[in-house]
């Protein structure tokens, strides 16, 4: 899939200041930390679409893609400054995104290729399983690894998660690794499904 446009359209505090239009929507969540700001960047070369090391808002921030496709970044969880009552505010938001969004076709769970998986990628994972949208599990700043231990950790990450290798891939906004797997995700989830007359 080829980025022609994309744009920033709004950030969303409260669910019902999410947009109600039907694009396919991908979303992005992560840690805070994780490298999700300079990913989605990466992905759509542009330098500041999203602002990178920045101290994080509780919002849900959409973006357009093409004029067809919606890109959510969710907020990053568990960022380490933030006051209590904020960090508590993260997850609900997250929660009632998942629960709500009908037309989220895939969701792209980011994990620094160097840490492993707790408590909220397992609740992610379980509340997209629960409404059966898959989730790509993107092995984050892998360039941090040779690709030895690169192997290595996709092989801890898929038995914390109990989830199939082929599940894993791995991204760099440094080396832009990655990126040609995740548009071509994009691209192919956003087509419209089969139905039974085709
Ligand atoms: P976010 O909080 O998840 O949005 O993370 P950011 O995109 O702001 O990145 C957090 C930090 O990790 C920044 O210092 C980035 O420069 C760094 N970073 C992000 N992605 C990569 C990567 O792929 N490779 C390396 N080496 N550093 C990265």
């Amino acid at each position: 899939m080829k980025i022609q446009d994309v744009h920033f359209l709004k950030s969303c505090s409260v669910p019902s200041q999410f947009p109600r239009y039907s694009y396919p929507e991908f979303a992005f969540l992560g840690r805070s930390n994780v490298g999700k700001s300079s990913l989605i960047n990466m992905l759509m070369k542009k330098k500041d679409l999203v602002k990178t090391g920045s101290r994080p808002g509780v919002t849900v921030n959409f973006f357009v893609l093409n004029d067809a496709i919606s890109i959510a970044d969710l907020p990053g969880f568990g960022y380490a400054k933030v006051p209590l009552e904020m960090k508590k505010a993260f997850l609900p938001l997250i929660k009632k995104y998942i629960a709500t969004r009908s037309n989220l076709r895939l969701a792209f769970l980011l994990i620094d290729i160097r840490r492993t998986p707790d408590d909220y990628e397992v609740e992610i994972l379980s509340l997209l399983s629960q409404r059966e949208i898959p989730a790509a599990i993107t092995l984050t700043k892998c360039d941090k690894l040779s690709r030895s231990r690169r192997d290595q950790r996709i092989r801890q990450i898929s038995e914390t998660l109990g989830i199939s290798r082929d599940s894993l891939f791995t991204s760099s906004a440094k080396s832009g690794d990655g990126r040609r797997e995740i548009l071509r995700l994009i691209g192919e989830y956003s087509a419209p499904a089969a139905t039974d007359a085709d």
